[in-house]
C-alpha cells in the first residue's frame, strides 16, 4: 500500500461514512396523488421495512364511477418487471397470475368460478395483444395458501406469501376496506384498485438490477369492491357477466386493472381507453391508445 493511499483512506472513510449516515426515511418522500393515501402507503412501507420484507407499495390505481380519484405513486422513476428476477421466483420470461378463489364470489349473486372465468378470459385477452407478443402470460393455480399481502395493513386479511404468483386476483372485499384504504367515499365510488410493490434494499431504497432506469416490479395485487350490488347506495350497481351499465361488467374491469398489472397507467379520457380511471360500461378490448401504451412497455423485454 502506498503512502498516497495511506493518507487518502481515512478521507474515504469520512466520506463514506457521511454518505451513509443521514439515510433519508421513506416516510420523507414526497410522492404524488392523495396525500392521504400517500400516508398510507408510507406507513405500509414502514412497517414492511421493520418486517424485513424487501418490498414496497410504490403505485395504487382506483377505477371509479362517477368522482374520479388521483393515482397515486411515491417515486417519478416508473416501475417495471424485470425478466428472470430471481426475487419474485420469475417463471423465466413470463408473467404468472393467480386468481384467489376465497374471495371470489360476489354478493350481487356471482360464484368464483363465474368471476374467475371473466378475469381468465380478461388475461387472455393482454396474453393475445400484439405487442405483449414477446411475454406469456401464465396461470398458476390456486393451491388455498394466502396468496395477498396489502389486505393484511388494514385488518382483512392475514399476511399471505406475495410470491406464490407475480400478479394476483385477490377477491371481492367488503366496502369497509375500500373507505380504509381510499379514504372518505371509497366503498361507495372505487370499483376496484390495483396495487404494485416494487423491491427495495436493506435500507428500503428501490433498486433497478437491470439497469433499465425503472424500478423493479416484485408484485401485483387487485381488489374489486363487493359493495356493487350489496344493500344501499350500490344495490343498483351490481357485479355481473358481460352485464351493460348500470351494472358493473367483471370482465371490463379486470381488462383494466390487469392493464396496471402489466405496466400501464391511467390516461384519457379522450380518447376513449380500457385505462380510462371512470368505468364507461362493458370495454372488453384494447382500444388504439392502450394497445400503443402496451408497446411502449414491452419494447425492451428479452426474446
Ligand atoms: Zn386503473
Amino acid at each position: 500500500m502506498s503512502k498516497l493511499s495511506l493518507k487518502v483512506l481515512p478521507v474515504l472513510a469520512l466520506l463514506v461514512s457521511c454518505i451513509v449516515l443521514p439515510l433519508p426515511k421513506a416516510t420523507a418522500q414526497q410522492g404524488e396523488g392523495d396525500p392521504a393515501v400517500l400516508a398510507r402507503m408510507q406507513q405500509i412501507n414502514d412497517s414492511l421495512r421493520s418486517m424485513g420484507l424487501n418490498v414496497a407499495v410504490e403505485e395504487i390505481h382506483f377505477i371509479t364511477i362517477g368522482q374520479g380519484r388521483p393515482s397515486n405513486r411515491i417515486h417519478q422513476s416508473g416501475l417495471r418487471w424485470v425478466a428472470n428476477d430471481p426475487r419474485r421466483l420469475a417463471d423465466g420470461e413470463n408473467i404468472t397470475y393467480l386468481v384467489d378463489q376465497s374471495d371470489g364470489a360476489t354478493t350481487s349473486g356471482l360464484s368464483s368460478a363465474q368471476t374467475e372465468a371473466a378475469l381468465d378470459s380478461a388475461l387472455a385477452t393482454w396474453d393475445t395483444d400484439k405487442c405483449l407478443k414477446k411475454v406469456d402470460i401464465v396461470k398458476r393455480a390456486d393451491s388455498g395458501a394466502d396468496p395477498d399481502i396489502f389486505d393484511f395493513f388494514f385488518g382483512f386479511g392475514g399476511l399471505g406469501n406475495p410470491f406464490l404468483a407475480d400478479v394476483v386476483e385477490a377477491g371481492w372485499l367488503p366496502k369497509a376496506y375500500f373507505d380504509a384504504v381510499g379514504g372518505p367515499g371509497g366503498g361507495n365510488g372505487i370499483l376496484a384498485f390495483s396495487v404494485s410493490f416494487i423491491f427495495v434494499d436493506g435500507s428500503g431504497n428501490p433498486t433497478d438490477i437491470n439497469g433499465d432506469n425503472y424500478l423493479d416490479t416484485a408484485l401485483n395485487e387487485v381488489y374489486y369492491n363487493d359493495n356493487f350490488g350489496s344493500p344501499g347506495p350500490r344495490l343498483g350497481n351490481p357485479w355481473g357477466i358481460n352485464i351493460g351499465l348500470p351494472g358493473i361488467d367483471v370482465e371490463t374491469v379486470g381488462l383494466h386493472e390487469n392493464g396496471h398489472s402489466l405496466g400501464l397507467g391511467h390516461f384519457g379520457p379522450p380518447p376513449n381507453a380500457v385505462m380510462n380511471p371512470i368505468y364507461a360500461g362493458i370495454r372488453q378490448a384494447p382500444l388504439a391508445t392502450d394497445a400503443a401504451g402496451m408497446c411502449a412497455v414491452w419494447a425492451s423485454w428479452p426474446k
